[in-house]
């Protein structure tokens, strides 16, 4: 099959790239970090989005791009609305003529976090501006017969938030841990699971996280695995964040561990490349 990854220079699309050209044609697209055999499109310039898509013919289209960074999302907005929603309602325009299957990545931060292990079947109520324009993604994505909406929480590789406990512990300085939960996974086996859900073909909703986890219970774990020197403190909130955290964004991922031969829930930090 032809399968086209946005985001391909993304801690996600580095992952799904690897595993899909195994057995697929695989399309790399990213924006302003270059990858070898990739396509240069901005995902925002909506009529070279759709004219790509048109030309390229994809049989399915994985979309991990997004503005990811929380706070500049909450500072801008419109650009954050542009790629994290608006780029979606042009996939689907197009989709709908290709005929194409999209799988559309979003987050746990749609969610509120008032008290966590959320399903697919929750309500929405996003607290930040990220979670929102996310949310508004789906909601294009999810217009679409043939859409699968994988949401997911904390995914690090050689970014995220184990990485950074791993640099801080391990440079002996002291890290100041949030005490708010989520459901971290490993870029690596997040790309594994929606290796298999391109087979499955599944549409809706779909959770794919890891175990419930505080970020200080987390970083407590990292240290201990790694034996670092630094020390880790944990607070109810973090100076010069700008955008509201939820407290409890965990995602209950049962569905998609009883659909999946994968084990995605085990905290993988092997897959952090540091
Ligand atoms: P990264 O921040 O690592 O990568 C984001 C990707 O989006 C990059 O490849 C970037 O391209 C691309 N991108 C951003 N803007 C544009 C644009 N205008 N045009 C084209 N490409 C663009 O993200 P992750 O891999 O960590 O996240 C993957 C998905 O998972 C996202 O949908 C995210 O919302 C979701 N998610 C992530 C979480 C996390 O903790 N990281 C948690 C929950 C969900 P380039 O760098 O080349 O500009």
């Amino acid at each position: 099959m032809r399968v086209l990854i946005t985001g391909a220079s993304g801690q996600l699309g580095v992952e799904l790239s690897k595993l899909l050209s195994r057995k697929h044609d695989v399309i790399k697209v990213y924006n302003s970090s270059e990858i070898s055999d990739g396509y240069r499109l901005d995902l925002t310039d909506f009529p070279r989005l759709e004219d790509f898509l048109i030309r390229k013919r994809p049989d399915v289209v994985i979309n991990s791009a997004a503005l990811t960074d929380v706070d500049r999302c909450e500072v801008e907005k419109e650009r954050a609305h542009k790629v994290n929603a608006e780029t979606v309602r042009h996939m689907v325009r197009v989709g709908r003529v290709v005929d194409a299957y999209l799988i559309h990545v979003s987050t746990d931060y749609v969610f509120a976090g008032e008290r966590g292990n959320y399903r697919e079947e929750d309500t929405p109520n996003p607290v930040n501006y990220y979670g929102l324009s996310k949310l508004l993604g789906e909601t294009y994505a999810m217009s679409y017969d043939d859409s699968l909406v994988v949401r997911t929480s904390g995914v690090f590789r050689h970014k995220g938030f184990p990485v950074y406990v791993y640099k801080t512990l391990k440079e002996g300085k002291t890290l100041l841990a949030f005490n708010g939960f989520y459901s971290p996974i490993s870029a690596r086996r997040l790309a594994q699971a929606i290796e298999e859900l391109v087979d499955l073909r599944k549409t809706g909703v779909l959770h794919v996280a890891g175990e419930r986890v505080s970020r200080y219970e987390l970083a407590m774990k990292i240290k201990e695995e790694f034996h670092l020197p630094g020390e880790v403190r944990e607070v109810n909130e973090i100076k010069g964040w700008i955008a509201k955290r939820p407290l409890d964004s965990s995602l209950d991922s049962s569905r998609a561990r009883k659909l999946l031969s994968v084990d995605f829930q085990a905290l993988d930090i092997e897959g952090m490349v540091i």
